[in-house]
């Protein structure tokens, strides 16, 4: 990379620090956009945290996360649907134009069972989503989370999902961690973009090897994904959005995060 206006940080990949914290931490290093994770708005006015951010001129990029859609518990999504509706709120307070969407998975059904109530639960939050101007994501997750995190394990399911709603305000967003094996990536990133839909762009690196396949995630230039090629391909697609490093990791957050968010850093002009 040749500058740092593209680059937006994840609240969790610096978990330890609170996020008035980290918006000064980010701020003084140059970063330009923040994508806040829903827990480090626990006990907080989204507005007030709004202020702060305009105050350390950081774009707030996205709200993450809502979701979790699919469960054979009738009761438990509906509990799903209150929770991502006042994630919507949220999102809409904190000025955070797109709300990221982890879909979810329950073992004790069918996948296409899972694929169904995700798209009658994103359908729902459609008409909320565009009141309140806040876009949906679906980001679609690697396979290993077939299980329980996500029925949408391919930019193609997350494609044609977007495209079933038939709702302008739902789109794909694209994290190299969870796609970079699928050798349709580079077709359907370019479809995504054709459609209208390429949304987000979340950036990390795979460790080898993985100790452990939630919180391992390595910077990027450390692993195996080859990032600058699909930051190309989303560039090319007409991507202008930003780049967010999305890292969860049990070894850095034991670090120092002033080191870690310089290497974080060199890492992106380096390796993204
Ligand atoms: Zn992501």
């Amino acid at each position: 990379m040749n500058s740092l206006d593209k680059l937006c940080v994840h609240t969790i990949t610096t978990k330890p620090w609170p996020i008035e914290t980290a918006a000064v931490k980010f701020s003084r290093a140059g970063v330009k956009g923040i994508s806040v994770w829903r827990e480090s708005l626990v006990d907080r006015d989204p507005q007030k945290i709004r202020r702060i951010l305009e105050g350390e001129g950081l774009e707030a990029v996205s709200l993450v996360r809502g979701g979790f859609f699919a469960n054979r518990d009738e009761n438990k999504r509906r509990d799903a649907f209150e929770n991502n509706k006042q994630a919507l709120e949220e999102a809409a307070s904190l000025g955070a134009p797109l709300l990221a969407l982890v879909c979810g998975a329950d073992p004790r059904q069918s996948l296409e069972d899972s694929r169904k109530q995700i798209h009658d639960g994103i359908s729902a939050l459609v008409p909320m989503a565009a009141d309140l101007d806040v876009r949906l994501g679906i980001e679609p997750l690697h396979p290993m989370y077939a299980d329980t995190r996500s029925a949408i394990n391919t930019m193609r399911q997350a494609n044609d999902l977007a495209e079933k709603t038939g709702s302008g305000q739902v789109g794909v967003i694209v994290d190299v961690y969870h796609v970079w094996w699928d050798p349709d990536l580079e077709k359907e990133i370019m479809r995504c973009a054709g459609l209208g839909k390429l949304f987000a762009f979340h950036i990390s690196d795979w460790k080898v090897p993985t100790t452990d396949f939630l919180n391992d995630r390595e910077i990027m230039g450390k692993g195996c994904i080859p990032v600058p090629g699909i930051r190309k391909w989303i560039e090319t697609a007409g991507f202008q959005g930003y780049h967010e490093v999305e890292i969860f990791s049990d070894h850095y957050w034991q670090k120092d995060q002033d080191v870690f968010l310089e290497e974080i850093i060199e890492a992106y002009w380096k390796y993204s």
